[in-house]
């Protein structure tokens, strides 16, 4: 599934064909994706400029200067291709610009989203209204905040999108056991100290994990050329039973229905 890395990743990559371009035409091929797609896409998108492109969360934002934005998100295994040579039966989204250049969405299982929103209301949208900070530039101070009281653990709260956006399993895991954080921990109480170890933590192995992904935008131009997948190594997820650096063992529980991997020598 596509974490923020990829989401990252992807919009870093449709940028380079993308910004400052006029699409010349969509294709929507067929009604919808995990939600119907705006009936007026093609209309508000063809002859538009694209002023701009990033992220929120785990969406990405292509901006035009219509002040609309194209919201997408990649759900379990969207992925744009890059001038496909043929396009596929799982291809459900085109974009095509003035320059001749093609990107297709691709989402086999389809628990993406398309949407088309006004720029201006943006923050206001559902799914944006209640999101947390970006795990970039948080302050422990305000996490500190955020965590103030709560028992759940530490594990669940930083997957919860209402305190931090856009974290998910395996880069929660892999922060929790570089802050050497249990996590099983109650979240209300995890020191302001640790919070300060805990908040780069967060920020280095995103920022590892971009760059391991910006890699392989080598490929970025190649027909059937894939946006965001790459392989990346973990220090304890997918780790289980395996050694930790410190001698330890690498241990798996389940939380909130899905595995965490962590130490239990390093993380307390
Ligand atoms: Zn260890």
């Amino acid at each position: 599934m596509p974490e923020l890395p990829e989401v990252e990743t992807t919009v870093r990559g449709l940028a380079r064909l993308l910004d400052g371009r006029r699409i010349a035409s969509v294709e929507a091929r067929r009604p919808d994706l995990r939600r119907a797609l705006p009936v007026d896409l093609g209309q508000r998108l063809t002859g538009a400029r694209v002023t701009g492109l990033s992220r929120r969360a785990k969406y990405g934002l292509i901006n035009t200067d219509r002040a609309d934005t194209l919201v997408f998100h990649l759900g379990m295994s969207g992925h744009w291709r890059v001038d496909p040579a043929d396009i596929g039966k799982h291809d459900h989204f085109i974009i095509e610009t003035d320059e001749g250049r093609r990107v297709a969405l691709n989402d086999a299982r389809r628990f993406g989203s398309l949407d088309l929103i006004r720029t201006d209301a943006l923050e206001s949208w559902p799914p944006f209204e209640a999101l947390g900070p970006e795990p970039f530039g948080l302050d422990p101070r305000d996490l500190k905040r955020r965590l103030a009281g709560r028992t759940a653990a530490i594990k669940l709260l930083l997957l919860d999108q209402r305190i931090v956006a856009g974290l998910g399993n395996i880069y929660v895991c892999e922060a929790l056991y570089r802050a050497g954080i249990h996590p099983r921990r109650a979240g209300g109480s995890v020191s302001l100290e640790r919070l300060k170890g805990l908040v780069p933590a967060i920020a280095e192995v995103l920022t590892e994990a971009i760059a391991a992904g910006g890699s392989t935008l080598r490929d970025f131009a190649s027909p059937d050329g894939e946006l965001g997948y790459f392989s990346k190594d973990f220090a304890v997820y997918d780790r289980e039973g395996q050694p930790c650096g410190c001698g330890g063992t690498v241990r798996r529980i389940v939380q909130g229905g899905r595995s965490t991997f962590y130490c239990p020598q390093c993380q307390h």
